[in-house]
């Protein structure tokens, strides 16, 4: 009886699929993990056919590529999707759908260097820009009343003030209006959120957080609901425009996403942990984490958050920008770095990384938390406030 790999068999929860990522095998020797495709160009035969109709030349796909699309499509419930170079890549090709004069709505806090790149890309292309507060239907209802809108662009939690916005509602404003909703859901994985479920056309990660979770690998993803001429904008943006992930970094994705779910449980826990006992940390003004009860979005969080309500959170340290950059720097296992979703814990004071104009508090610390143990996390955290926060 030949055995059906894990990949195909449609019952199989996430972490079983996940387990086994990059089945079914590529190679005839029955490999237990995927093989390495670095071919850039792939022979036709003596009619001038080629094996596979998908392969051609490496920047339209290569099979290193497909497993890690076909796993995202399958996690997301979506029809499609395809990797990118870098989140940023991935974003920006959804924006490539757009037609000059078209209208977006994006929200006011969201990941700084896709607001700056739209920033300046809307005033070069032509089009116009609209934000809204992050988390706030009412909000984004108005935004998109106030003119004919393309496309609405969400992000929840959102980077770095995990505001949590209700998919479903914004989905419903932007339909409403004959505009497509697209998320960004990096912050989240498909783990805890399925905005798809939820009703949106497009959902984008920065594979180069979680699903990759080692810190080594910059890639992005789209993955779409259903198939659509925005869809082929995409895609054949992605062979026109180049911006594609290499074949290794593509290999490299699918082996940390077989470790998502213990990782991303461990971290998530971690984080719970940490958010709890930092709300009565005197040297903490707030802790920002959609798992506390007392934060606004807690509810809508319970609602579209599964298993854990991430494990990225930001605290406003009781101070000024000197004040959080001190504690950044007297952390020994945090580290004071960008990105997030590795298996390391990271500290980051935003503004100092933002443009001065971002809307981002000064007393912000964010914190990417890892899979190290928790009370170490929170001694770490402890001590550095203690020293920092006077
Ligand atoms: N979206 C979010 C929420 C992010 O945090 C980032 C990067 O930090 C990006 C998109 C861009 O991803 P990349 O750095 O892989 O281009």
């Amino acid at each position: 009886m030949s055995r059906t790999p894990a990949n195909y068999t449609p019952s199989f929860d996430p972490a079983t699929l996940l387990s086994h990522a990059g089945d079914p095998i590529l190679d005839d020797l029955g490999s237990i993990v995927p093989a390495i495709s670095p071919a850039t160009t792939f022979v036709r035969d003596a009619n001038y056919n080629l094996k596979d109709s998908q392969y051609s030349y490496l920047r339209s796909g290569t099979p290193n590529w497909r497993t890690f699309e076909t796993l995202m499509t399958r996690l997301e419930g979506g029809f499609d999707s395809r990797l990118f170079a870098s989140g940023m890549a991935a974003a920006s090709s959804v924006f490539q759908g757009l037609l000059p004069g078209d209208h977006i709505v994006i929200p006011h806090v969201m990941y700084h260097g896709l607001r700056d790149w739209l920033r300046d890309f809307t005033e070069r292309w032509r089009l116009t820009i609209s934000e809204y507060k992050a988390g706030d239907i009412g909000s984004l209802r108005s935004t998109v009343a106030a003119r004919p809108t393309a496309l609405v662009w969400v992000e929840t939690p959102a980077n770095p003030s995990m505001e949590i916005t209700d998919i479903a509602a914004a989905v419903d404003v932007a339909h409403g209006a004959g505009a497509m909703c697209a998320a960004d859901s990096t912050l989240s994985t498909p783990l805890v959120t399925r905005p798809i479920d939820f009703g949106v056309d497009f959902v984008m990660h920065s594979a180069t957080k979680y699903l990759n979770g080692h810190s080594d690998v910059l890639g992005g993803i789209v993955t779409c609901a259903r198939d659509s001429d925005w869809w082929n904008a995409i895609v054949e943006h992605r062979t026109g425009g180049g911006a594609v992930a290499g074949t290794f970094e593509a290999w490299l994705l699918v082996r940390g996403m077989r470790t998502l779910d213990v990782r991303l449980a461990r971290a998530m826990e971690n984080a719970a942990a940490l958010a709890d006992h930092l709300q009565h940390d005197d040297a903490v003004e707030a802790v920002l984490y959609p798992g506390l009860p007392s934060h606004p979005g807690h509810d809508v969080a319970c609602a579209q958050m599964r298993g854990g309500f991430g494990a990225m959170l930001s605290i406003l340290v009781r101070g000024d920008a000197d004040a959080a950059r001190r504690v950044a720097g007297a952390t020994r296992v945090f580290m004071p770095a960008t990105s997030l979703g590795g298996v390391e814990s990271l500290i980051e004071h935003r503004a100092s990384v933002e443009r001065p104009d971002s809307p981002v508090p000064k007393n912000l610390l964010r914190l990417s938390i890892g899979i190290e143990s928790a009370s170490d996390l929170i001694d770490d955290l402890t001590q550095a406030l203690r020293q920092s926060v006077r």
